[in-house]
């Protein structure tokens, strides 16, 4: 399997442009209209359409293939971006990126050149199809089978929660062969069905809506072999590179849930003081000052560890134990961000008016998605323990 990673570095200034673009479409299209299309669970068409317009499909995309060649610092700034916006943005484009850097880092040739191109337009959406409905966290327990017969393989199963999966052209899908986990890059068209591909729930969810997590059944759908990530050096050894890509996702996560801290933050700095109790700003009482105190640092601390695991990654192609650094504390920040905003606005942030109860549904999904907090430590304990290991 040829490797290659995304070990491009992006000049500060080109960084700063795109974040500053994105920053002010945030305002100035999705601000207005994000909370009554997550109150109707309504697909933002418009938006998406725009995102694709900015080349965000394609941020870590080489040039070669039609992306911006930009690194991983660019795209959590994005992401962090969007999410202050609107959290399902992010989750707009999170698969597609794990999907297309999995073709980048091990794709062949050809794959590379001919689903990239697609993808980096938006053209072609992506998503990652690992879950099961018995196998969340115990990935290595996936039922799905990937049969050879000849020149196809005949898939059967059933995958659960697949983010963007309805929208799709490809789904980097792990499947069971004889060998091992297999990654396979399914093309599909877009739609609740394809071939033996059937959409068989559209999961309904607390946050992070406006975009769709569905539960998809394969019943004997029947790909090339040549759908195998890699090639044949590729068969059985799609866990380890899916694994690898959901480093890129666990920050991706930290980034969004940076961005949802953010948002819940300044809005609660700026209404602390503006509302008056007692004759003075509430920001002016100590309980409030101090936790105006503690959510500024939580923020900070959740940006800095979501950079470093970004530029680690960036430089070493792994960052395992960072990620998963990044990951935990940045989700626990927004968590309880979210939820310390809600106090501080008092009645207000309890309404629908305001976008607080949305920083406080969708705050939740960044403990679970990409591997539950209780993962992310035992992961991350084992890499502290390889590292710092004494001999006997
Ligand atoms: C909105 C949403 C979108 C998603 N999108 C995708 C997607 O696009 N693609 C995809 O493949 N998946 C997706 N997922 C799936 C997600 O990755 C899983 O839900 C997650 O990994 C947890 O798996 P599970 O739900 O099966 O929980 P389980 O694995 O059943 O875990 C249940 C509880 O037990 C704990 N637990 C389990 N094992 C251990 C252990 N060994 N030690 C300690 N505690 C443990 C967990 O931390 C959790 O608290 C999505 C999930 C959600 C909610």
């Amino acid at each position: 399997m040829s490797h290659k990673s995304f070990s491009t570095v992006t000049d500060p200034e080109t960084r700063s442009e795109l974040t500053a673009l994105v920053q002010k479409w945030v305002e100035r299209e999705v601000l207005p209209v994000a909370s009554a299309l997550e109150h109707a669970d309504e697909y933002p068409e418009a938006l998406v359409e725009q995102m694709k317009e900015m080349g965000l499909f394609g941020i870590t995309v080489p040039e070669e293939y039609g992306g911006l060649g930009l690194d991983l610092l660019s795209y959590i700034a994005v992401i962090e971006e969007l999410a202050a916006g609107w959290m399902s943005l992010s989750g707009v484009i999170n698969t597609h990126h794990i999907a297309a850097g999995l073709l980048v880092a091990h794709g062949t040739d050809e794959q590379r050149s001919s689903l990239l191109p697609r993808m980096v337009t938006g053209e072609m959406r992506g998503c990652l199809s690992l879950s099961e409905p018995d196998a969340g966290s115990d990935t290595r327990n996936i039922s799905c089978r990937a049969v050879r017969d000849g020149d196809e393989y005949v898939i059967t199963g059933t995958k659960a929660w697949v983010t963007n999966g309805e929208r799709a052209g490809l789904v980097a899908l792990a499947a069971r062969t004889e060998e091992g986990i297999t990654c396979f890059m399914v093309e599909k068209d877009p739609g609740v069905a394809y071939g033996g591909i059937a959409v068989s729930k559209n999961i309904g969810k607390l946050g992070y809506r406006g975009l769709e997590t569905v539960e998809m059944v394969y019943d004997a759908h029947r790909v090339p072999a040549s759908a195998v990530l890699g090639g044949d050096e590729g068969v059985g050894k799609g866990l380890a590179a899916i694994l690898s890509g959901l480093e890129v996702g666990r920050i991706n996560i930290a980034a969004r849930a940076v961005g949802v801290a953010r948002a819940a933050f300044e809005a609660s700095i700026k209404y602390a003081q503006q509302r008056h109790t007692f004759g003075q700003p509430i920001a002016a009482h100590q309980a409030i000052a101090h936790k105006l105190a503690d959510m500024g640092t939580q923020l900070q601390a959740a940006r800095l560890l979501t950079e470093h695991a970004a530029r680690l990654r960036a430089e070493t192609g792994r960052a395992e134990v960072e990620a998963g650094m990044a990951k935990l504390f940045a989700s626990e920040a927004a968590l309880d961000i979210a939820t310390e905003a809600m106090r501080i606005h008092g009645g207000v942030g309890y309404t629908t008016d305001l976008p607080l109860e949305r920083y406080f549904r969708d705050a939740p999904l960044m403990i679970i998605g990409e591997g539950t907090n209780e993962i992310q430590r035992t992961v991350i304990a084992r890499g502290l323990l390889k590292r710092y290991a004494i001999e006997e």
